[in-house]
């Protein structure tokens, strides 16, 4: 399960996210809220925990924002104590819950797991199709060929960033920043190994899908040759 946690007090930020970590989330962080949103809509992510007062947009902004794009991903937003306005305002703007701060982790993974649980339930059948191929994104089951692979989560992920930027060339760093977090230190061979093991997958289900590679640009996911 892959968290955006948006939180501009990098001190929470990160002791919250050691806690998730260690309950086997994956999770990324924005510390504003433009960034946030950007990533939201990247379309990588489960769930997203959202601070209401941030810099650049607030919470309310990204979430009203998500919606009107029509995404459904489960929205968990962090309200200050007291805040009953923005409660009131997070709800009607279609947040699935909410938690007051400060709160305890606890309290933060029964919620996930809620909303966990109830994303499974509405994304069964979560089909992304390209060409010859289909990633259920939900059970990250990569079908083709009469044949299936179970894609590892990275794997998923990466499939998915390319298929959602078809015919545009991704560079590694927007492979790294989407799979790994920008704070992480993974290097460009990660991403040549994440290739190669999806190249390989898609090379036996697969007829038509290539993963072309641009050199000193990135990767591109390309059918029957084109491109
Ligand atoms: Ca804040």
């Amino acid at each position: 399960m892959k968290i955006l946690y948006v939180e501009d007090e990098k001190h929470m930020a990160l002791a919250v996210a050691q806690v998730l970590k260690k309950n086997n989330y994956s999770v990324d962080f924005a510390h504003d809220g433009e960034s946030g949103l950007d990533l939201a809509l990247s379309g990588l992510y489960d769930i997203v925990v959202l601070d209401i007062m941030l810099p650049k947009m607030d919470g309310i902004g990204i979430l009203r924002n998500i919606r009107e794009k029509g995404i459904e991903m489960p929205v968990i937003l962090l309200t200050a104590k007291g805040e009953t306005e923005d409660k009131v305002a997070g709800l009607d703007s279609g947040a699935d819950d909410y938690l007051a701060k400060p709160f305890q982790t606890d309290e933060l993974l029964a919620r996930l797991r809620a909303l966990g649980r109830r994303r499974g339930q509405l994304a069964q059948g979560s089909i992304l199709s390209y060409a010859d191929i289909e990633l259920n994104y939900n059970t990250l089951g990569l079908y083709g060929n009469g044949q299936a692979f179970h894609l590892t989560l990275k794997e998923s992920h990466l499939l998915e960033l390319l298929i959602h930027n078809q015919g545009h060339a991704i560079t590694n760093n927007t492979i790294i920043e989407k799979l790994w977090g920008w704070e992480s230190e993974t290097e460009d061979s990660h991403v040549q190994v994440q290739i190669a093991f999806l190249r390989k997958k898609l090379g036996l289900l697969s007829q038509a899908v290539k993963i072309k590679t641009i050199y000193g640009v990135g990767y591109m996911l390309t059918q029957n040759g084109e491109g």
